[in-house]
């Protein structure tokens, strides 16, 4: 047996969106112009675009194993390093990627080198991957993926890992930074406070894939991770949490302990931020610059359709107009194209953004991802423009093509009001305005409302030639 046994965690790129978007349809000739600045404009918004490093990559190659070293390679970055010889190689397989995935997979076996995969894709279709794998870990993998190594170690490598339950975050298991090359990174600086949802959207699958209730690590761990965080790298960080406000006890503590560290923070979080008056106060304390807020929809009709149930959207305005009065500024994600939206819905979103004067008013299209209860209700409605029966047909991209029917606007007419809404939200004028003021994070705030004028630009044309041509 030789040692130490080699293995390689592979993070791939999605084929658009803050990965770099470019159009679905027309690629420019090589050595042109145009090919140029596609690709200094996808390298800008790769950086800029707040790129950080794959967590879930992070924790498994935390993991040590005597006799095992692990390396990571970020295909956002680099090439798969196909030269090297590798014991073992693991990939990590979103939907929308998975692809992708499997040709890199079927490539690397073709050298004899096994490949294990997992992530989201593998929990929710393992039979779609078992093809292309020989070893598939099923679910969270933080303690799966020990076993793995200790396995490969003895050359007694399993098909499957499968957990039993979801893990036990409250146990230690110290995360650290050791396979990274820091200057790729908007920032290294990423924490999860935890895992699961209490909450029901039904276009989301984060409740299917780590379970409904809210799973937390310990308090000292956090702060010591922060602690041993700030030593390599001092730059803002990024709390991963889809919710990071949904206990608001532990976030009280939480945040209130990193008062003295004076660090700086982005997050996420539920609107409700802006009634819980005294968690608000301890988030500005602690350095929160900015937050995701996911508003999804103003209509009434469209939030109750979607199961978006947990705040009201009549406490909307005045909860976003709070939390920006403490001093963070606000990305608001909506989603347009809900069952209740009809074609006076992008008026409504332009009314709210301008009252509630949102930092970065995010506007996406529902997309309908294999595995979340919206596609198996569209499936059965006849309304999926793509083949529900093939898990690899579902891709992501920057708003850039339509996935599915919209129940009340006519595809065409969707795909106008879209780019009116788009144009008149993202232009260079409006980006200066929102970064100039914008509550924090200024910087920030314009780059990402420039980039937006660019990529919603991208994302109207190749919508437009989807619909002209290939619907
Ligand atoms: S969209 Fe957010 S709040 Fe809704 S289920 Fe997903 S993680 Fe929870």
């Amino acid at each position: 047996m030789a040692f130490p046994k080699k293995v390689l965690l592979v993070f791939l790129p999605s084929d658009s969106g803050v990965d770099g978007a470019r159009s679905l349809y027309d690629e420019p000739e090589t050595g042109s112009v145009r090919q140029w600045f596609d690709r200094s404009v996808r390298t800008i918004i790769k950086k800029s675009q707040f790129a950080i490093p794959p967590l879930s990559l992070m924790i498994l190659g935390s993991i040590e194993v005597p006799g095992v070293e692990q390396q990571l390679c970020d295909m956002r970055f680099e090439e798969f390093p196909a030269e090297k010889k590798w014991d073992l190689v693991g990939i990590s397989v979103q939907t929308g990627m998975a692809r992708k995935a499997f040709e890199l997979a079927d490539m690397v076996r073709k050298k004899r080198i096994p490949v294990a995969l997992g992530g989201a894709h593998v929990t929710l279709f393992p039979d779609s991957c078992r093809p292309h794998a020989d070893v598939l870990v099923h679910g969270e993998a933080d303690d799966l993926w020990k076993e793995a190594l200790e396995d490969l170690r003895s050359e007694s490598l399993k098909q499957d890992y499968r957990t039993k339950g979801f893990p036990d975050l409250s146990l230690s298991r110290p995360v650290n930074k050791r396979m990274l090359i820091k200057n790729r990174y908007f920032t290294t600086n990423l924490i999860q406070t935890g895992r699961g949802c209490p909450y029901n959207c039904d276009f989301c699958n984060v409740h299917v894939l780590n379970g409904r209730s809210l799973r937390r690590r310990s308090v000292g761990d956090i702060v010591a991770e922060i602690e041993r965080f700030l030593e390599h790298d001092r730059r803002i960080f990024f709390f991963v949490d889809d919710s990071i406000n949904a206990d608001p006890a532990y976030a009280e503590e939480l945040f209130g302990r990193l008062i003295p560290y004076r660090i700086s923070w982005f997050g996420q979080a539920t609107t409700t931020l802006g009634q819980q008056s005294r968690l608000l106060d301890v988030f500005a304390q602690s350095g929160c610059r900015a937050l995701l807020v996911g508003i999804e929809s103003v209509e009434p009709a469209s939030r109750s359709a979607h199961r978006k149930n947990q705040n009201k959207a009549t406490e909307l305005v005045a909860a976003i107009k709070n939390i920006r009065h403490a001093g963070i500024s606000l990305y608001g994600s909506f989603i347009y194209g809900l069952d209740g939206d009809t074609l006076d819905t992008p008026s409504a979103i332009l009314d709210f953004v301008r009252e509630t004067k949102l930092d970065v008013p995010g506007i996406n299209i529902l997309r309908p991802t294999p595995g979340t209860r919206v596609f198996e209700r569209l499936r059965e409605e006849g309304r999926l423009l793509f083949d529900p029966d093939d898990c690899t047909a579902f891709r992501y991209t920057f708003g850039q093509e339509m996935l599915y029917k919209p129940k009340r606007i006519p595809l065409d007419a969707f795909v106008d009001s879209y780019s009116t809404l788009t144009r008149e939200l993202f232009t260079s004028a409006q980006s200066f305005r929102r970064g100039l003021g914008a509550p924090s994070a200024k910087t920030a705030v314009l780059f990402f409302n420039l980039f937006y004028t660019h990529l919603y630009g991208l994302s109207r044309n190749d919508l437009r030639k989807q619909v002209l041509t290939h619907i």
